[in-house]
C-alpha cells in the first residue's frame, strides 16, 4: 500500500535505537509517520528536518523501539469483564501467597459493598499447591473473614468455594446431591457442604451469583484491551462464541475507544456462532479494517489440559481409564473444516492431545487435497507444544499448517502437566528449535487472560531461556534466539493474520504501530525481557500508552 501523501509528519520519533526487524543490522535512529503509518525512516538529522509546525515530536534518548507486538490467541472479550471487575486473587497476577492474603482482598471490597451483596472474587487454577497453606479457602474461612455478604470465588475453570450466605441462596444443603458431571465437597466428619463445588457444581452457584450486563462486556473489552498495550500489544486475534461480543467491538471501535487492533476468530461448533451463517454471509478472511476484521473460524476437537479433557492415544498418567474427550468427530471436523476452506475462511482448530493433533492434520489435508489453494494459512491451536513428533511436523510443512504453540502455559503450570501427562510424552515439550529448523511456522499465543495476564515479552523470555516460573530451566536444548522469539509476535504473527503487508516490521509504508522499551531486549540477560518496562505504545501514529 502506498502511503498517503501528507505535507508533514504527524508524529517524528528520534534519537533512538529503532529495530525495525526487516532483515538483520536493520537499526534506524529516526522514524516519521503520516496518516496511521510509517512514512520515513532514516537518522535523526534527516527525519527532524522533515517537521512542520504541527509535528509532534519524541526524543527517544536511546531507547529501544520495536514493532508493536501481537498476541495470536487470547480469550480477551471472554474475560475482560472478569479482569475489570472481580477481586483479583489470583497468584500469577497478584502477590497473594495465602488464604489470609486472599481474605484481605476479599474483606476490604466487602466494608465498601452494601451488606448482602455478593462480592465475586477469582483465583488461579491449582491454586491450592502454591498458597503457604497447602488448601483452598473453605466456607468457614470465608465466613470468619466476610460474614455479611455472599462470597464466590473460583479457582480457575473447575473449582469454585462459597461461603455460607452463597451457598443458602443456591440452596446447597448436606442433602443436595451431586448433580451430573459435578460434585459438591462435604466433610466427612458432619456431613456438611465445606463450600467446595468441583465441575458442574460450580453451576449452581453461578445460576444464583450476578451476571455481567452488555456495559460491563463493553468495559471489560476496552479494559483488557489498554493492559495488552502497557505490555507492547497492538494487536490481538481474539476468540469470541457469540455475537455480542462482535457488536461490541464494532460499538467500541465507532466510540473511539479502541486503541488496539483486533483480529475476532468466530468459534463454531459448541457456539452461538455457525460456519453455515458466516459461510451464508459471504464473510472471508480479512473483512473489515484495520482495527476490526475477520481473522478466520475456530473450532476445539478435544478440551483443556488441566481438567485433563485434551485427548490422548494413551491415558493420563494417575488415571488409566482416561484419555480425554472428542467435542468433535471426524466427519463434522472434515466437513467444517471443507466448507470454511473453500468458502474463504481460515480456520483455527484447537487441538491439545496428540489424538487431536491427527485429527485436526487430517481434516486439514483433506481439504487441501480436494481444494488446493496455496495461501490458506489454516492453523493448529496449541499445536507444538508437545508431541510434535517427525511424521506430524512433515504433514504441517507439507500442507502448509501453522502452528500456535502456547509457551505461557509451560512457565505457569509446566510441572502440573508434567504431573498429570507424564515425563515421557514431555521429554520434547515446546520443542521451538526442533520446529524451525524443521521448517514448521511458529507464531505465539498465550491463551489468555484470565489465567495469566497477556504478555509476550514474557513468552519471548521464556522461548529464549527456558526458565520456568515454577523453577525448572526446561528442555534448554530447545532455547530459540532472541530474534526468533520476537518474530512469534511480530514478522511471523503478522503473516498468520494475513497482514505482512501492514505490520510486523517498521518500514515506509507500514502500519505506525510500534513499543518504545525501557531497554535493548537484544543486549540484556533473556530471562530478564520479561521484566522488562514498556515505556510507550504507539498505534496508527497515536501514542495509546505512555508509562
Ligand atoms: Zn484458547
Amino acid at each position: 500500500m502506498k502511503p498517503r501523501a501528507l505535507a508533514y509528519p504527524d508524529l517524528i520519533l528520534f534519537n533512538g535505537k529503532i529495530r525495525s526487524f526487516a532483515g538483520e543490522n536493520s537499526i534506524r535512529e529516526a522514524l516519521a509517520c503520516a496518516g496511521g503509518r510509517i512514512v520515513a525512516t532514516g537518522n535523526s538529522e534527516d527525519i527532524r528536518r522533515l517537521a512542520g509546525p504541527d509535528t509532534q515530536s519524541i526524543d527517544l534518548k536511546g531507547r529501544t523501539t520495536i514493532p508493536g507486538l501481537t498476541d495470536t490467541h487470547v480469550h480477551l472479550s471472554e474475560k475482560g469483564t472478569a479482569e475489570m471487575e472481580l477481586i483479583d486473587c489470583r497468584d500469577f497476577y497478584t502477590d497473594v501467597h495465602s488464604i489470609a492474603d486472599i481474605l484481605e482482598r476479599l474483606a476490604k471490597r466487602a466494608a465498601d459493598a452494601p451488606k448482602g451483596s455478593w462480592i465475586v472474587a477469582h483465583g488461579s487454577p491449582m491454586q491450592d499447591f502454591r498458597l503457604n497453606d497447602k488448601r483452598f479457602p473453605n466456607k468457614h474461612d470465608l465466613d470468619r473473614a466476610i460474614p455479611d455478604h455472599l462470597v464466590s470465588i473460583s479457582f480457575g475453570a473447575h473449582i469454585t468455594v462459597g461461603n455460607s450466605k452463597a451457598l443458602e441462596a443456591a440452596k446447597i444443603t448436606r442433602d443436595t446431591p451431586d448433580p451430573a458431571g459435578g460434585a459438591i465437597h462435604k466433610d466427612p466428619q458432619t456431613g456438611e457442604p465445606t463450600g467446595e463445588l468441583h465441575e458442574r457444581a460450580q453451576l449452581i452457584l453461578r445460576k444464583v451469583a450476578p451476571e455481567f450486563n452488555y456495559l460491563q462486556l463493553k468495559d471489560g473489552i476496552v479494559f483488557a484491551l489498554n493492559q495488552c498495550l502497557e505490555r507492547g500489544v497492538t494487536t490481538v486475534h481474539d476468540i469470541v462464541r457469540s455475537g455480542e461480543p462482535v457488536r461490541a467491538y464494532q460499538e467500541i471501535y465507532r466510540e473511539g475507544r479502541m486503541h488496539a487492533r483486533v483480529s475476532i476468530l468466530p468459534r463454531v461448533i459448541e457456539s452461538n456462532i455457525g460456519s453455515r451463517s458466516l459461510i451464508e454471509l459471504g464473510l472471508t478472511t480479512g473483512f473489515g479494517n484495520e482495527w476490526l476484521r475477520v481473522g478466520g473460524v475456530k473450532m476445539s476437537i478435544d478440551g483443556g489440559i488441566t481438567g485433563r479433557n485434551a485427548c490422548f492415544y494413551d491415558p493420563y498418567e494417575d488415571d488409566e481409564h482416561n484419555y480425554g474427550i472428542i467435542r468433535i468427530q471426524q466427519d463434522e471436523l472434515n466437513d467444517t473444516v471443507q466448507k470454511c476452506h473453500d468458502a474463504g475462511l481460515r480456520c483455527c482448530v484447537h487441538a491439545i492431545g496428540d489424538r487431536a493433533f491427527d485429527m485436526a492434520l487430517d481434516a486439514y489435508e483433506n481439504a487441501v487435497q480436494k481444494s488446493p489453494r496455496k495461501d490458506h494459512r489454516h492453523r493448529i491451536e496449541h499445536m507444538g507444544n508437545w508431541l510434535s513428533t517427525q511424521e506430524r511436523m512433515q504433514r504441517m510443512v507439507r500442507s502448509g499448517i501453522i502452528a500456535i504453540p502456547n509457551i505461557a502455559i509451560g512457565y505457569y503450570v509446566g510441572d502440573a502437566i508434567l504431573d498429570c501427562v507424564g515425563e515421557k510424552r514431555l521429554t520434547k515439550a515446546f520443542p521451538f528449535r526442533t520446529l524451525l529448523r524443521n521448517g514448521v511456522i511458529i507464531a505465539g499465543g498465550s491463551d489468555s487472560p484470565g489465567y495469566w495476564p497477556v504478555d509476550p515479552l514474557r513468552d519471548i523470555a521464556a522461548c529464549v531461556s527456558r526458565k520456568m516460573r515454577w523453577g525448572e530451566v526446561w528442555i534448554p536444548e530447545e532455547r530459540i534466539t532472541t530474534a526468533e522469539a520476537f518474530a512469534m509476535h511480530t514478522t511471523t504473527a503478522a503473516y498468520v493474520g494475513f497482514e505482512e503487508n501492514d505490520k510486523g516490521t517498521l518500514e515506509v509504508g507500514k502500519l505506525a504501530d510500534l513499543a518504545v522499551l525501557a531497554e535493548d531486549p537484544f543486549e540484556i540477560q533473556a530471562e530478564r525481557i520479561k521484566d522488562l518496562p514498556v515505556e510507550m505504545t504507539i498505534v496508527g501514529g497515536e501514542i495509546k500508552y505512555q508509562a
